[in-house]
């Protein structure tokens, strides 16, 4: 009785030490301010946090909107962060240009989005304007030749 009582436990202790990690590990700001090795460039381009449920609800902002998960579906670079309700752009943290003092330019890269509202748009859209700016595509053109050399070398 006092065995099984024990064992219990540990496996509650375990699953939720598990699970906690799963979501930390995933978290884009674990990333986002520091140099980064090999691994984790990996890690970052392959991985992304995933809520641990289908009924998962995102919490909402002073806009009263919420981060939408479909948005990753056109934008494969999207990271959600569980531990600052913010987006950010896995290709830029992985090969991260010099720093600016742009606060717009750092967005979703040093610094979360969260303006749900002006996600989407084709022009003015957030998502859109990052995925064409210059540091974006300059991250892209690393990460493409990045995955070549892995490829050659026969790392992938
Ligand atoms: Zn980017």
């Amino acid at each position: 009785m006092e065995i099984s009582s024990i064992h219990i436990n540990y496996m509650d202790i375990k699953k939720a030490f598990d699970s906690v990690q799963r979501e930390s590990l995933c978290d884009p700001v674990q990333f986002n301010k520091r140099s980064l090795s090999d691994e984790d460039r990996l890690k970052l381009l392959k991985t992304k946090w995933i809520p641990s449920s289908n009924s998962y609800i995102y919490p909402k902002n002073n806009q009263n909107r919420r981060y939408n998960k479909s948005w990753e579906n056109d934008y494969s670079w999207l990271r959600y962060s569980p531990s600052q309700d913010g987006a950010y752009c896995s290709l830029c943290i992985a090969f991260q240009d010099h720093p600016s003092e742009n606060p717009r330019y750092n967005e979703f890269v040093t610094i979360p989005y969260n303006d749900w509202k002006n996600a989407l748009g084709e022009k003015r859209g957030r998502l859109a304007l990052h995925s064409n700016s210059e540091r974006h595509l300059k991250a892209l053109e690393k990460v493409v030749s990045y995955y070549r050399f892995r490829i050659r070398e026969g790392h992938l």
